[in-house]
């Protein structure tokens, strides 16, 4: 129990973190402004053109890197309040007012929006399957 802290660098890749369920910032009309703007997951950053690691802000659709490249969408939330974005890179949402990683069924169209373009096809636990009755999701306990 002692290297928890040494760990906790790794949590971003094995996505171990419990996000928060409660975030006040999702809406259910952040969903109709992302379906105005097509997803493309291998889209640069809008300001240095890096391709890597980028993020898409879920208030106003721009696409922009992480704070593990030249921080652009974090300058997005301080320049425009924007608080909610999600990673191209492992599908995760972040609410920067928050300061936590979110969740909520409110962003499902979202996500399977994003896996989607990433993978060509439905998440395995969407809802379009009829037969999730409660097993196997383990980000669902609420
Ligand atoms: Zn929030
Ligand atoms: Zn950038
Ligand atoms: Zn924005």
């Amino acid at each position: 129990m002692e290297n928890t802290v040494e760990n906790m660098k790794e949590t971003r890749e094995i996505f171990s973190i419990t996000p928060k369920t409660d975030c006040p910032h999702i809406k259910l009309e952040l969903v109709e402004i992302w379906a105005q703007k097509p997803v493309d997951v291998k889209k640069p950053c809008e300001i240095c053109n890096d391709a890597n690691e980028n993020w898409r802000c879920i208030e106003c659709s721009k696409v922009l890197c992480s704070r593990y490249v030249n921080e652009h969408m974090t300058e997005h939330y301080t320049k425009t309040n924007h608080s909610l974005a999600i990673s191209f890179f492992d599908l995760s949402t972040w609410c920067y007012s928050c300061d936590s990683y979110v969740t909520s069924t409110i962003l499902s169209p979202i996500l399977e929006d994003v896996y989607m373009s990433k993978f060509g096809t439905l998440p395995p636990n969407s809802d379009k399957d009829s037969n999730n009755n409660g097993e196997g999701s383990s980000l669902t306990r609420s």
